[in-house]
């Protein structure tokens, strides 16, 4: 039988090895299709750390997550190998040492042949885990949730921050900017234009104020036609969410979405060729409720249940 989590009856829930949803843990990349993978680091953060929390705070309230998703039947335990395979050793003290190591490793899980979804860690993980994807599967298609469209030339002369990952990785080639969607940006700008050079690349972006007071269904089906017909990594930054929802993140931005909309989103990936996926910027310190963590875990078990050869059960 496929790694399964443990049960509440087995073990209490509050007790056993803190691994995502309670999976057994393995050393063995090779023998799974999805590896979850934890990458705590944070120095590519601009306003408030503690994002190094993230997998810590993210697998410690993902102790209550069950196997099978009530609303869409997903099965992703019962249909595809999943398992935690624990954290990338980045080194606190060093941003372009932690970077090295983080496209290392995930060059050594894309060379064990699995897919990957990660727990950040702030977002400037996504540059060195697309160098990696991108060497197995090309430019990548791109649906990225983030109250921010990270596409800052520098910060601060710094030319890999978190603000700055999807700059980076159109200049490297790693996207087909064509199958970018960005949903959620809003707030405030150094200048009125700062979305737009996203739109020269041809991105599509949906400010937050388009998502207001509706369902983001009939979205998905427009993102689904413009990011189709090749590989789809999926980035969803948690301050993509309103403060309300998620206050556990280092720059939050009023006016975001909400958390059934964030469950629109990736359900609505559904069908997509989706070979990697993130959830990034939770920093449990924010948030004494847990609730940011609680949503962070939901949110990777959905992305869980839209991989490719998902079964969903009749
Ligand atoms: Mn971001
Ligand atoms: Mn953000």
């Amino acid at each position: 039988m496929s790694p399964q989590p443990l049960g509440g009856n087995e073990m209490p829930r509050f007790g056993g090895i803190a691994t995502f949803m309670r999976l057994p843990g393995t050393t063995a990349p090779a023998e799974l299709d999805i590896a979850v993978c934890g990458v705590p680091f944070d120095i590519g953060t601009s306003n408030r750390p503690g994002a190094r929390l993230g997998p810590r705070g993210i697998r410690d309230e993902s102790v209550l997550l069950r196997p099978y998703n009530m609303a869409t039947r997903a099965a992703p335990f019962d249909s595809l190998r999943i398992d935690d395979i624990g954290d990338v050793a980045t080194n606190p003290y060093n941003l372009a040492d932690s970077i090295t190591r983080i496209e290392a490793r995930y060059d050594e899980l894309m060379a064990a042949g699995v897919a990957t979804a990660s727990m950040g860690g702030d977002h400037t993980i996504v540059l060195p885990i697309l160098r990696a994807v991108t060497k197995v599967h090309g430019p990548v298609g791109l649906v990225h949730i983030d109250a921010h469209t990270d596409i800052n030339d520098t910060m601060f002369g710094e030319r890999v921050a978190h603000g700055t990952p999807f700059r980076r990785a159109t200049e490297e080639g790693l996207l087909d900017p064509t199958r970018v969607v960005q949903i959620g940006v809003r707030g405030t700008g150094y200048a009125a234009d700062d979305f737009d050079w996203s739109r020269q690349q041809g991105f599509r972006v949906v400010q937050a104020e388009e998502c207001w007071h509706r369902s983001l269904t009939p979205l998905m089906a427009e993102v689904r036609d413009q990011v189709a017909g090749g590989p789809v990594y999926l980035s969803f930054d948690i301050d993509g969410l309103d403060p309300a929802y998620a206050p556990g993140t280092g720059t939050p931005e009023v006016g975001g979405l909400t958390t059934a909309q964030a469950l629109e989103i990736i359900r609505g990936c559904r069908g997509l060729d989706i070979v990697g996926c993130d959830l990034v910027e939770v920093a449990p310190i924010y948030d004494t409720s847990g609730a940011t963590s609680l949503t962070a875990a939901n949110l990777l078990y959905e992305m869980l249940c839209v991989f490719p050869g998902v079964d969903y059960r009749a």
